[in-house]
């Protein structure tokens, strides 16, 4: 492919990619399937590492997330939230292992973690107390949603023990059985129907009454930690241990994993478990689990240099649901 060709080609799937995140993250009713999404990302990333004239800031390449509602309070985050390099096969996850390694040197420890197919939230807690919940938004700046959030009981008002300011990461989520059932009533009223959990919870949330959240069932996972007062954790490990101790509620499924073998072996595992579990995943995270090592290695533009999402394989891309078939 020649130059001219390649900008040609760069120009089509950038206008593609935004068109499919507006329909994702603003709409929450994506027209295509995500793998549809992650390939001509993959393809995007190709090009512009081939062709390093055509890179740009505003590439879907470098931005994380979508547009921010403005109907919302805007809130900016003290410590942005990012989005995750992806791996989609072993290889990918070994390279991974090799550049940590390469950086940080042998004495390497993971955490890997289910992927929740969810929104990303921040939950800030002042003296114990939560005071603000977030949407990831662009990474930067998000929507302020606090009042729905609180509509989750898993969402604890007050931390346990001691009462110390923190802002902790998650994932809410809808559950399968939920999602179903919702649908289900939005049949029998004549209204459109939600394409999958994700888009139900995030549409949910992105709502300007907190009783239509209060009444759609949504849960929440809390894998990590943005900011945290007065006290020291070393590992991310240990991090989950307190996050749990303190109310909030952690996936138990994830795994210490001292080789990149052990990881592939627990991402195997669950690509075989995962429609057992009641709430959607869409792959599994792996995580240096010190934080010191997490520091050493940093951040690009985009997403740390410490973590990796493995995706999944795309599951049957047309879902037959209520006899209905969804194309997404
Ligand atoms: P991502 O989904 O690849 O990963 C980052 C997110 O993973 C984090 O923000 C976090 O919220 C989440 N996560 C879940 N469990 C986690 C855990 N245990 N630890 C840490 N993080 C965890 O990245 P992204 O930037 O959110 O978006 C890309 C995704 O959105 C892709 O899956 C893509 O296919 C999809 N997408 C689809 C369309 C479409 O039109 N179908 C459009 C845009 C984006």
């Amino acid at each position: 492919m020649n130059e001219e060709q390649a900008k040609q080609r760069v120009k089509e799937v950038r206008e593609l990619l935004e068109k499919y995140s507006y329909e994702y993250y603003v709409l929450d009713q994506p027209t295509v399937p995500d793998a549809e999404y992650d390939r001509l990302l993959q393809e995007l990333i190709e090009l512009e590492n081939n062709h390093p004239t055509l890179r740009d800031e505003h590439s879907p390449t470098v931005r994380v997330g979508g547009q921010v509602l403005d109907f919302f309070r805007k809130v900016e985050h003290k410590v942005p939230m990012l989005s995750l390099g992806n791996a989609f096969n072993e290889e990918d996850l070994r390279d991974f292992d090799r550049r940590v390694r390469n950086a940080v040197g042998d004495n390497v420890s993971y955490v890997a973690e289910l992927k929740i197919d969810g929104l990303a939230v921040s939950l800030t807690y002042e003296e114990g107390r939560f005071v603000l919940g977030a949407t990831r938004g662009d990474g930067t700046i998000g929507e302020d949603i606090t009042n729905n959030l609180r509509t989750i009981h898993a969402i604890p008002l007050k931390v346990k023990g001691e009462a110390v300011s923190l802002e902790v990461r998650g994932e809410a989520y809808m559950p399968k059985r939920s999602f179903q059932k919702l649908n289900e009533a939005r049949q029998e009223e004549g209204q459109e129907l939600f394409a999958n959990p994700r888009n139900a919870a995030a549409g949910s949330l992105r709502q300007l009454d907190p009783k239509i959240a209060a009444k759609r069932n949504l849960s929440i996972f809390v894998y990590g930690m943005g900011q945290l007062a007065g006290k020291t954790i070393e590992h991310h490990s240990e991090g989950l241990h307190f996050l749990k101790e303190a109310g909030f509620k952690t996936n138990p499924e994830w795994k210490q994993c001292d080789t990149i073998e052990d990881v592939i072996t627990f991402v195997h595992s669950w690509g075989e478990r995962r429609p057992h579990l009641d709430y959607e995943i869409d792959g599994i995270v792996i995580k240096v689990d010190s934080y010191y090592q997490q520091e050493e290695l940093g951040f690009t533009a985009k997403s740390p240099r410490w973590a990796i999402a493995y995706k999944f394989p795309a599951e049957e891309v047309v879902t037959k649901l209520l006899g209905i078939e969804l194309s997404v």
